[in-house]
């Protein structure tokens, strides 16, 4: 199975409206690496023209972004709250 497809057995309750995971786009835009961008295992962060999209939606909650960032307060990350979130069908 390819990634997508792994990814596609997922189910998301998606907190309209109230992200869990908040960037500081000024600090973003002084970043140069953007490693957030290489390292997302749903590629939710991407490079547009030098400007940094992310999409909280399809999270997976690994906390890899977090760990990875290499720019004080720029992301801001909590878990989902409540049933929000991702649910693994696998575990
Ligand atoms: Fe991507 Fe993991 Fe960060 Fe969610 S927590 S945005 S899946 S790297």
């Amino acid at each position: 199975l390819s990634i997508e497809e792994r990814l596609g057995f997922n189910k998301y309750n998606v907190d309209d409206g109230k992200p869990h995971i908040i960037l500081n786009k000024e600090i973003c835009a002084k970043c140069i690496k953007k490693p957030c961008t290489m390292v997302c295992p749903a590629a939710l962060y991407t490079e547009e023209n030098g400007e940094l999209k992310f999409d909280y939606a399809g999270c997976l909650e690994c906390g890899t972004c977090r760990v990875i960032c290499p720019c004080p307060g720029a992301i801001k990350w909590d878990y989902p709250q409540g049933s929000f979130g991702i649910n693994f069908r696998y575990g």
